[in-house]
């Protein structure tokens, strides 16, 4: 049981970390074109992170995950999760893992199995090479395929995430899942969240009610309910003719606040305990202001003690303006 209890009764053992806002994409529904990022001297060192982890590890946190911006393309980011698998070997942590865009993997898959990483989220929206040169902006398609051949051959679990978007990869749900069957693969589908400007398209038009690609699905496919959770928010069904699961993320349409266990540390050392509210807790001021975790076992623990509800996710119809002003890169998906 995890040390860290909100004032909802929830265990607090799962904690993203975004290890950095950069990322070598710019995929339409998650950043501009020209994005601003950080400045370096605002983020965390890789020491100060696995620092904070293993504070929140101490506290009861019994997973992590590693996200971004795209976390393989900080530099040195294998010290890391070198850091971090001590944390496995000692039993303290279930679970070490990532969400990435794949781009990296060919050059890290064996490193990170070998560091007890079981699995990894890779994020791809479609399998169509110009679609996904549109979607990603700066992706390159043959190289994500290597990426996830390499996951493979390291015996990484993979799961992929795609988020629905209305007239731009709707048609592909059915070779999603067929290729996943065929990959040996679980799939997610995320419905579009209003998270910072992304200029150009607006959310409405990309917005895709997640119970339409279900509904859709089973035109195809035999789906099947079934309890399984990944300590996430998703909720699955296993798809009869391929025999792999398939996970629904609908914060728009279905309110998953109550069984909520996580939080989000972004790169510069701020606590967002809900992924769909503004309010964030400054945990870099008593990182740095002493060597001793005293500080920030406290400020940790009044953090959690804030930790509301749940999020209003709207999308907006009247206006275009995001229901929240950061973007995803700032949190992690
Ligand atoms: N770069 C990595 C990746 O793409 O997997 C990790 C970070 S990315 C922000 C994490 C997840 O958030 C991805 O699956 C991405 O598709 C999703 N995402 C980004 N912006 C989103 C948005 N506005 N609505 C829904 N999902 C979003
Ligand atoms: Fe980068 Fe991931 Fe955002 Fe795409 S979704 S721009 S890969 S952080």
């Amino acid at each position: 049981m995890s040390n860290l209890v909100d004032p909802f009764a929830r265990a607090i053992t799962y904690l993203r970390v975004s290890v950095t806002d950069r990322c070598d994409f710019r995929c339409v529904y998650c950043m501009s074109e020209d994005m601003t990022f950080l400045p370096k001297a605002e983020i965390l060192s890789l020491e100060e992170l696995e620092r904070l982890c293993g504070a929140f590890v101490r506290l009861g946190v019994r997973k992590l995950r590693l996200t971004g911006g795209e976390p393989l393309v900080r530099r040195n980011i294998m010290n890391l999760f070198h850091g971090l698998s001590r944390h496995l070997e000692s039993g303290d942590l279930d679970e070490l893992t990532l969400t990435t865009n794949g781009s990296q993997l060919a050059k890290y898959a064996d490193e990170l199995a070998g560091l007890g990483v079981r699995r990894v989220n890779v994020s791809i929206d479609t399998l169509d090479p110009h679609k996904f040169q549109a979607i990603t902006r700066w992706g390159k398609f043959d190289q994500v395929m290597g990426g996830l051949a390499a996951a493979k051959a390291a015996g990484l679990a993979v799961k992929i995430n795609a988020v629905a978007l209305r007239g731009v990869n709707d048609d592909e749900f059915d070779h999603l899942v067929s290729w996943c069957g065929d990959e040996g693969f679980d799939l997610t589908f995320i419905e579009v969240m209003p998270m910072g400007d992304v200029g150009g398209e607006t959310r409405v038009e990309q917005y895709l009610p997640l119970s339409m690609v279900r509904a859709k699905l089973a035109e195809r496919w035999t789906l099947e309910d079934i309890d399984y959770r990944s300590g996430g928010p998703a909720r699955y069904v296993q798809v009869r003719e391929t025999g792999r699961r398939i996970g629904f993320i609908t914060p728009l349409t279905h309110n998953f606040c109550e069984s909520c266990n996580r939080v989000r540390l972004t790169c510069s050392g701020t606590l967002y305990m809900c992924l769909g509210q503004e309010d964030a807790a400054d945990l870099l001021t008593p990182l740095r202001m002493s060597d001793d975790d005293a500080l920030l076992d406290t400020a940790i623990r009044e953090a959690i003690s804030r930790k509301p509800k749940g999020h209003d996710f709207v999308i907006d119809r009247r206006h275009s303006r995001p229901a929240v002003g950061r973007h995803m890169s700032v949190t992690g998906g």
